[in-house]
This record gives structure tokens, sequence and C-alpha cells, in this order.
């Protein structure tokens, strides 16, 4: 109930619309129930019961004004028409009145379609804000697949069972006040009565649809057993074939079949019971009042006219259907807390990585770029512990080491994906924490190992976040980064589609574009995170010739795991279990014959 009040505070701003179709369903209700009661006068006149009022009554605006300047109304008809005439006169009432009842349901219809869709618009919006805010180290492999969900299931949990009832639970209340109201002015007494019925079977009603409930639970639970292993058999089917377990597979999937099998048609037998049952109900609660308010019009004392107690039955009978809508919509807004509270739950997360109030502006690059001290630690296991380099202008360090050592965290300081937990990291003196983050940012160029592309345009991919550059700097940067011949090859050359992820490219190609995008930024500082890591040797010589083009002149951090690349770097640190075990340059790390030169034995490449 929390979680919907706090999803209704978003569609604040569409208020309007909500008052629309409250006010659109309250005129509606009142349609509909005008055409009901106008059953009564019907009856009458059918059972020519109609009481001549030739006095147009003083009074208008209350019970007997309004009953008795109706049949004032009705005897002229009748004087003026006859009865035939009246009786088309009434139709026609009745007809006029149902359109215009469904006139204003459509409009009410109308109004909250744009009150929910604004509002699921609006959190859709605000959660993809998130997603793009959120911290780097948020997003691990993990949460992917947590964040996905939230954005689709969740998020459909929200737009289609709790949007879909958001109405119902102000409208139906309305409904049923009115309806009650009537019945009340009606006959009080009756009313009384058939209002300690609707709970007894009410809680028939419950019981069944709880058992129900829980059936349709354990068909769903079958449901994706079943889904699982016709997946597990999907991917292992050339195992199945070469050790010839068909058989045994299709006799394990029978067994599974059969569970889901029994479960779907326990559960069709309490659903198709679900109706009749409450059918059978509502006609012996009918019966038992007919019977009651017969007693009303045939004592005695009758208390109660023949056509009013028809009139009370009909808007009895039309109680039950907001009732039950009611119901419902609150079960499935009830059911959508848990889905809404995960969903407020993302919302609450905050950016660690936040930028200072009086953050500074940087445009330039001008000396170097320093770690100092840095110590770095997820979840409070160390990954980085006294680091200090200092990169000057126009210099290149490396950082070699084995996997783990902590390479990737340390780079991804210097862009401030992560803030240090110790010491500091400096550009030009000033402590990073201190400048606009998008200005930091746009200093610098990262190629990864993994090529991040985007289903996008080959010219779009390499223009990422550089809108409005002329094709010619797109061909040029492309030419730096050994893409233009490959490029061109394609059908379509610079606006070829390169599909999800660029997946019609070859791993050399994507590396091509992520290095030509890094080249087009021409940030003058360059991060290299195993750019050439995941590639063969034919595209790994051309992308390294790529590399050295992109670097000439500029700063740069190399990541490397070929050792071949960084053999020119001004220095390289060796990293090992987040500390830095030794530096120097190739040369002088070589003739060490420490880790360095180990590794250099390893990949067989020396002087
Ligand atoms: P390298 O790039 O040198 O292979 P990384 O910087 O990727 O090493 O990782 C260093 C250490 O930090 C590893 O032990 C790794 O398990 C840990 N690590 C990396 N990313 C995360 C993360 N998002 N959350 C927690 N631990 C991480
Ligand atoms: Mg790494």
């Amino acid at each position: 109930m929390h979680q919907f009040l706090r999803i209704l505070r978003i569609g604040r701003p569409y208020r309007r619309f909500a008052v629309l179709n409250a006010l659109f369903n309250l005129l509606a209700t009142v349609f509909h129930l005008l055409s009901l009661l106008l059953f009564i006068p019907f009856l009458r006149l059918l059972l020519g019961q109609v009481k001549p009022v030739h006095e147009r009554p003083l009074e208008l605006w209350t019970k007997d004004g309004l009953e008795g300047t109706f049949n004032w109304g009705l005897t002229r008809l009748i004087e003026v028409y006859g009865n035939m005439g009246a009786l088309l006169t009434i139709c026609l009432l009745v007809v006029g009145l149902f359109a215009c009842k469904n006139l204003f349901r459509y409009v009410a219809l109308l109004a909250i379609t744009r009150f929910r869709n604004h509002i699921v618009y609006d959190l859709r919006q605000q959660m993809y804000g998130k997603l793009l805010d959120l911290p780097l180290r948020y997003h691990s492999n993990e949460r992917k697949g947590d964040l996905l969900a939230l954005m689709t299931s969740d998020l459909h949990v929200i737009e289609f069972s709790v949007m879909q009832y958001i109405e119902m639970v102000f409208r139906e209340p309305i409904a049923v006040l009115m309806f009650l109201g009537t019945m009340v002015t009606l006959s009080p007494g009756l009313t009384g009565i058939s209002l300690l019925m609707l709970p007894v079977s009410g809680l028939l009603i419950a019981r069944v649809s709880r058992s129900l409930k829980k059936r349709s639970a354990r068909v769903q639970e079958k449901d994706a057993d079943l889904l699982a292993r016709v997946e597990e058999t999907l991917t292992g089917i050339r195992v199945i074939k070469a050790f010839n377990s068909e058989a045994a597979m299709q006799h394990r999937f029978a067994r599974e079949n059969e569970l889901l099998m029994r479960a779907h048609v326990s559960m069709m037998r309490r659903q198709d019971l679900a109706s009749p049952l409450s059918e059978t109900l509502g006609a012996v609660v009918m019966a038992a009042i007919a019977y009651i308010g017969g007693s009303f019009v045939l004592g005695q004392e009758p208390s109660l006219g023949g056509d009013s107690f028809l009139g009370f039955i009909i808007i009895f009978s039309q109680l039950l259907a907001p009732i039950k809508g009611f119901s419902q919509g609150w079960s499935a807004i009830t059911r959508g807390g848990a889905a809404a509270q995960r969903i407020f739950d993302l919302l609450a997360v905050e950016n660690t990585v936040k930028e200072a109030a009086d953050a500074q502006a940087v445009h330039s690059f001008d000396h170097q770029v320093e770690f100092k001290e840095v110590s770095f630690a997820y979840d409070n296991a160390p990954v980085l512990q006294d680091i200090n380099i200092v990169v000057p202008k126009g210099r290149s360090v490396a950082l070699v080491g084995t996997s783990g050592g902590g390479k990737t965290t340390l780079a991804n300081l210097l862009p401030r994906f992560h803030d240090v937990t110790g010491g500091s990291v400096l550009m030009d003196g000033k402590d990073t924490r201190g400048l606009r983050i998008r200005d930091l940012r746009a200093l610098m160029g990262i190629v990864t190992q993994d090529s991040i592309l985007f289903n996008d345009t080959v010219a779009g991919n390499i223009a990422l976040g550089a809108p409005g550059v002329s094709q010619a700097d797109i061909e040029r940067a492309a030419r730096i980064a050994n893409a233009h011949g490959f490029i061109t090859q394609l059908e379509q050359g610079y606006q070829t589609n390169i599909g999800d992820g660029g997946n019609r490219l070859s791993g050399g190609q994507k590396q091509r574009l992520a290095i030509a995008r890094a080249v087009l930024k021409n940030p003058p500082i360059l991060i290299l995170d195993e750019a050439t890591s995941a590639l063969d040797t034919e595209s790994e010589r051309l992308v390294q010739e790529a590399l050295f083009k992109m670097l000439e002149g500029r700063t740069s951090l190399v990541i490397a795991h070929r050792l071949s690349t960084i053999q020119h770097c001004d220095e390289i640190c060796v990293m090992g279990q987040g500390r830095i075990i030794e530096r120097g340059t190739h040369d002088q790390l070589y003739a060490a014959g420490g880790q360095y030169r180990k590794l250099c034995d390893m990949q067989a490449f020396g002087q």
C-alpha cells in the first residue's frame, strides 16, 4: 500500500488526468444508476399502476419532490401521447442514459490512460537515468540480470497489474456507495438484510480463489521446470545424441510433462468451479432477497411497492460487479508491491562517486598525472596499496603483471569510475575529486579489451560522444586506426549498421573501430586496458600499428598482457597483489632479472 502511494506520487504532475477520470466516472455512475431506476416507472406503466399526479410539486430536490416531478411529467406524457407513447419515451430515455453513461466511461478511460502511461514513462526514465548514473562498481555481472529484470518484468508488473487497476480502487467504491445509497432510499430494511448476506457468499468465493492461487503457483513451478529441461536439452543436444541418450531424455521429460499436466488439471478443476459456484451463490442470495423482499411487498401492511422492489433487485444485482472489481484491483496492487519495492530500492541507490559542490572546471592537461599513496578496496578487501606513479605529459607508463593484480582497477581510478579509499589521484597537482567529472573524463580516451560497440552505423559508433563531427574527421580517425580499409569494403561503407554489439564484425575490426573512436575524441590522455589481448596475431599486428600511431605524443597509461606492446614505454610498473613490485624501463627490468624477466622469458621475448 505504501508503495502504491509512492507510485501515485510520481503521477503528481499529471493529477489533472486523475481528477478528470474521477469526475467522469462519477457522472458515468450517475447515468448508470438513473437508467436502472427508469425500470420502476416502466414497470408501473406496464402494470397500469401509474399514480396520476396533476400538480407539479413545489420542491424539487427531495426524494418526494423528485419522484413527484417525474410522475407529474409521466402523467402529462400519458395524457398527451397515450400509454404507448409514454413507453416509447421511457425506452428512448433508457437508450439516451446508457449512451451518456458510456460516453463518460470512455472519456474517463482516456484520462486514466494518460495518467497511467505518464507514470510508467516517468518511472522508466528515472530507472534508465539511474542505470546511467550509478557508479561502475555497482554494475557487476551478477547485477546485470537483476537490473534487466527490474527494467522488464518488474516494470511490467507495475504497468499491467498495478496500473490496470489503479482506477478501480477509486472508481468502484464510489459506485458501491451510490448504489447502496439508492438501495437505502428504496428500502432501508431490505438493504440491511442484503448486506448481511454478502459477506457469507464472499467468504466462500474467497476460499475457492485462495486454493486456486496455490494451484496456479504449482503450475508455474512445474512449467518452469519443464522449460529448464528443454533449455538444457537444446544446449546439450550434441552430447545427448553422441551418447545415444534420446530415449532416456524422452523418458525423463515424460515424467515432468505428466506432473505439469496433473497440476494443470487440478488447477482447472478449481478454476472451472469458481464461476458456477459464484453464480449459484449469487442465485441463492438473490432468491433469499426475493423471498424476504417479497414478504415486504405481499405482507399484511405492504411496506414496499412491487415496482420499487424490482428496481431494488436490479440495482442489487449490479452491486456485485464493482465489489468484485475492487477486490481484484486491491489484490493486484498488493501483489505489485514487491515489484514496486525493488524499483524504489534501485532508485534510492546513491552514486558514491559524487561531484563536489564547488567542483572546478578543467579544459586542458598541462603537466602530469599522479597517483599519490593510492590505496583502494572494493568492500573492505584491499585491492591496491601504496601506489605511487607519475605520468608526465607526453610520456607513457605501462602496467603489467598477473591477472587479478589490480591493473584495471588502478586505471579506473583515473577517470573516477571509482574513488580512491586512501591517498589521491592528482591532475596537474589538483585532486581529481575537486574537478568537474565531465571535464575530467573529456580529457581521457579509453580502449578496453572487449571493444564496446553499439547497434548503430560504423560512423555512429566512431562518433560516439562527439555528435556533429564531419564525415572527413571520422574518416581520418578511421585511417589512423587502420580501419578505413575494411570499412570501405562493407556493403554501405560508413553507413553500415554493425548489429547488436557489433557482432557482424571480427574481433580485430571491432577493436580498430574502438580505437578510431578514441582517436576522434583526440584526448590528451589515453588509457589502454589490454587493448590487443583478445585478438589473433594478424589482427593484433594491425591494431598494434594503429595503437602506436595513436599513442604518438600523447600521455598514456597502457596495460598490456603482451609485453612486446609496451617495451617502448617510458616506465614499466610490474604489479602483483595490489602493489608495484618492480619498476623501470624495459632494459633495466630485463637486466635486473626479476619478475619482469620471467614474464619476458615465458613469452619468449627479449633482447
Ligand atoms: P587485473 O586488471 O590486474 O587483472 P583487476 O583490477 O581487474 O585486476 O582486479 C583486481 C582485484 O579486484 C581482483 O582480485 C578482482 O577479483 C577484484 N575486483 C575487480 N572488480 C571488482 C568488483 N567490481 N568488485 C569487487 N572486486 C573486484
Ligand atoms: Mg584487467
